[in-house]
C-alpha cells in the first residue's frame, strides 16, 4: 500500500527512535508533523525557528542523540541558521528537515525558494535533497552523519512534491551509537608515565565528557588517583561540584600552575585561554583526549602527546596503565590550590551579603540559590540550570553547584545570547518527557527547569514563554533586570529619563547603545499566556517569589530590579588572551 511522502518521512523518522521534533510549520512540511503526531512523536511548535533550532541542538547534547528540527524554506530555513551554528560551534548533533518548493519550480521564484543545499554545505556535515524513494536512506544518513564523530548538524531538504507525493514504504535502517575507538596503547603507557612523574597534574573536563556521558568512567579516575580537576562551564557536574580535588575556586591557580594537564572532552578555544601563556604554564604538558583527530595540537601547536579515542574508553586505559598509582596530595600545588579557594571564596561570601535595595547580583543570586536548595537539595540533582547575559551568566556560574552531569546550559562555546528559553524547553523535553531517549541522570521524577536570564539575554526569545505556557512546562524564569546590555544604562529612573529624553533630542549624553528600556515590566510576560508573573525589588519578596515559583505547575517569570550600572566593565581582552603572534625582525 503507498503512502504519502510526509507519512512515510514520519515513519522513517520514528524508526530511528525520534519521539520529540522541535519547529514551526507552515506549507508544505506541517502534514509531516501531522503525520508525526499520529505515529506517538511529541511535537513542540515554537514561535521562531531560531528557538526552535537552538532548542534541537540542546536536545541531542541532553540526550547523547541527535535533536530534530523541522522548518519551512526559505526564512524557515534562514531562521534556523542560528541553530545550525550552534550545533557546529558546540559539536552538538542536530538533524534539520526543511520543506522547499516543488522540484519543477526550481529557479522560476516559487513560493520561498532557496537553494537550501548550496547555502547550508559549508556549515553541515551533510546536506542532502530527498527523493521520494530515498527518503529513508537520506533521513538516516544525515541523522547518522550528524551524531558519528563530532557531532555536528545534518539538513534534509524536501520538496514539496516529495513531501506530498506517494511512494512505498521501505523499512529504515536502525542506527546504534556510535562504535568507541581505543587509545593507541603506547601513547597510554607514555602519558602514564609523565602524570607519575608530574609535579602539579591538572585534568580539565570539558562539555564534551559530559555529552559523551563519561561520568562513571572520570568519576573513577579521580577518586583512585586524586588528581585535581577542573570543570569547563558545562562541564560542571561530570564531577559533584562539592568533590574535594575540584579546583573551579582557584581556576587561575589550578592552569598556571599545572605541568601535566590532561584534557577531556574540552577543546583549547576562548574558553581555556587557547593553552597558552599568560594564563597557562608555557612547560606544561597538555594532553588533548578528543574524538576528532583534526581538533589535536590545534592550538598548543603540539600533537605528538594527544589521543584520539572516546573518553570513556581512554579513561579507563589510562587508569588500568597507572596500576593504582595515586598523586600525593601534600604537594606544594594543591598547597596553592586551597589557599586561592579559601581566597576566592571569602570575596564571593562578601559579595553574597551586600544589603542595598537595588539588589546587587550577588546578594540576588544568593538569594536564590538559598531558597532553590532548601527546595531542592543540590545532591538530589532536581533542577536543571539553564544561564545567559553576559553578567549573569558570569556571576551566577560558581554560585549554583551541580552535583550531577548535564544540568547546567549555557550560552556555551559560540556565546550565543538567546538560547536561554529554546534550551529550557528541550530540558524540560529531554528530563520530564517519558521517552526511551530520556538521558541516564541521576533518579529524579521531575526536574524543575530554571533559566537565569539577564533581561537582554531574556528578550531575544521572550515569546517562547508561550510554548511553554501551551505545553504545561513549569519552567521558573529570572529576569535579572538592570535596564540593559552588560551593566544596564543608569542607577535610577530619574537619571534613565533624563538620558532617554536627550537621546530623542539628539543631545550627546543620551541613551547608550547598551541601554534597554528601564525597568519594563518582564513579568507579565508569563501572565499573558496563563503562566504567574512576580515582580521583586527586596532579598523577601525574591525568596518569596522563588518559592512559589519553583512550587507553580505553570511557567514564571520573577522580574528581579537590580542596581544598574554594576559588574564588570566591557572587557574584551580576557576573552582573547592569547599571545599576540611575534613579528618578524
Ligand atoms: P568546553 O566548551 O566544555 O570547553 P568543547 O565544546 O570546546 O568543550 O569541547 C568538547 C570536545 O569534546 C570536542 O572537541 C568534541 O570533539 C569532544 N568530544 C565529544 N564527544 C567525545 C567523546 N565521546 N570522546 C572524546 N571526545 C569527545
Amino acid at each position: 500500500m503507498s503512502s504519502s511522502g510526509a507519512q512515510l518521512i514520519a515513519r522513517a523518522l520514528h524508526e530511528l527512535g525520534v519521539r520529540v521534533i522541535f519547529g514551526l510549520v507552515g506549507i508544505p512540511v506541517v502534514q509531516i508533523a501531522e503525520e508525526a503526531i499520529a505515529l506517538g512523536i511529541r511535537f513542540i511548535a515554537f514561535r521562531n525557528e531560531q528557538a526552535a533550532s537552538y532548542a534541537a541542538t540542546a536536545y541531542g547534547y541532553l540526550t547523547g542523540r541527535p535533536g530534530v528540527c523541522l522548518v519551512v524554506g526559505g526564512p524557515g530555513v534562514l531562521h534556523a541558521m542560528a541553530g545550525i551554528g550552534n550545533s557546529s560551534a558546540n559539536a552538538f548533533p542536530l538533524l534539520i528537515l526543511a520543506g522547499s518548493s516543488e522540484t519543477h519550480l526550481v529557479t522560476k521564484g516559487a513560493f520561498q525558494e532557496l537553494d537550501a543545499i548550496s547555502l547550508l554545505s559549508p556549515h553541515t556535515k551533510i546536506a542532502v535533497r530527498s527523493s521520494l524513494d530515498s527518503i529513508p536512506q537520506t533521513i538516516t544518513n544525515a541523522y547518522r552523519t550528524s551524531w558519528y564523530g563530532r557531532g555536528g548538524t545534518g539538513f534534509v531538504d524536501l520538496p514539496a512534491d516529495v513531501i506530498q507525493g506517494q511512494g512505498d514504504h521501505i523499512s529504515t535502517q536502525i542506527v546504534p551509537a556510535a562504535p568507541r575507538a581505543a587509545a593507541d596503547p603506547a601513547k597510554i603507557k607514555v602519558i602514564a608515565g609523565l602524570l607519575k612523574s608530574a609535579k602539579a597534574p591538572l585534568v580539565v573536563v570539558g562539555k564534551g565528557a559530559a555529552y559523551a556521558q563519561a561520568e562513571s568512567s572520570i568519576r573513577k579516575l579521580i577518586n583512585l588517583t586524586k588528581i585535581p580537576f577542573l570543570p569547563t562551564p558545562m562541564g560542571k557536574g561530570v564531577l559533584p561540584d562539592s568533590h574535594s580535588s575540584n579546583t573551579a575556586s582557584a581556576r587561575s591557580t589550578a592552569l598556571k600552575g599545572a605541568d601535566v594537564v590532561i584534557v577531556l572532552g574540552a577543546r583549547l578555544n576562548w574558553i581555556l585561554h587557547f593553552g597558552e601563556e599568560p594564563k597557562w604554564n608555557a612547560n606544561a604538558k597538555i594532553i588533548q583526549v578528543d574524538i576528532s583527530a583534526e581538533e589535536l595540537g590545534k592550538n598548543n601547536g603540539n600533537a605528538e602527546l594527544a589521543v584520539i579515542g572516546d573518553i570513556n574508553v581512554v579513561t579507563e586505559q589510562l587508569l588500568t596503565a597507572l596500576q593504582g598509582w595515586q598523586y600525593d596530595t601534600s604537594s606544594a600545588y594543591v598547597q596553592a590550590l586551597k589557599a586561592s579557594t579559601v581566597k576566592n571564596e571569602a570575596t564571593a561570601a562578601k559579595s553574597a551579603k551586600v544589603d542595598k535595595i537595588p539588589m546587587t547580583y550577588g546578594r540576588t543570586f544568593d538569594v536564590i540559590k538559598q531558597t532553590l536548595h532548601k527546595l531542592s537539595p543540590p545532591e538530589d540533582g532536581g533542577i536543571v540550570y539553564v544561564s545567559e547575559g553576559a553578567n549573569t551568566m558570569d556571576l551566577s556560574r560558581s554560585v549554583f553547584p551541580v552535583e550531577h552531569p548535564r544540568l547546567r546550559l549555557d550560552a556555551g562555546t559560540y556565546a550565543t545570547m538567546g538560547v536561554g528559553l529554546g534550551y529550557a524547553i528541550a530540558a524540560h523535553c529531554a528530563y520530564n518527557l517519558p521517552s526511551p531517549e530520556a538521558s541516564s541522570g541521576p533518579k529524579s521524577s521531575h526536574k524543575k527547569i530554571v533559566c537565569l536570564e539577564g533581561d537582554s539575554a531574556f528578550g531575544f526569545s521572550l515569546p517562547e514563554v508561550e510554548t511553554m505556557a501551551r505545553y504545561g512546562m513549569d519552567v521558573l524564569i529570572f529576569v535579572v533586570n538592570n535596564g540593559g546590555v552588560y551593566h544596564g544604562d543608569s542607577s535610577d529612573s530619574d537619571a534613565w529619563l533624563r538620558l532617554q529624553q536627550n537621546s530623542k533630542q539628539g543631545l550627546k549624553g543620551g541613551l547608550r547603545s547598551t541601554s534597554l528600556g528601564w525597568e519594563v515590566g518582564y513579568e507579565k510576560v508569563a501572565e499573558m499566556c496563563g503562566g504567574i508573573g512576580y515582580l521583586v525589588r527586596t532579598p523577601e519578596e525574591l525568596a518569596r517569589a522563588t518559592e512559589e515559583g519553583y512550587k507553580a505547575t505553570v511557567p514564571v517569570v520573577i522580574n528581579i530590579i537590580i542596581e544598574a550600572g554594576q559588574a564588570k566593565k566591557l572587557e574584551f581582552a580576557w576573552q582573547n588572551s592569547s599571545k599576540k603572534p611575534k613579528k618578524e625582525a
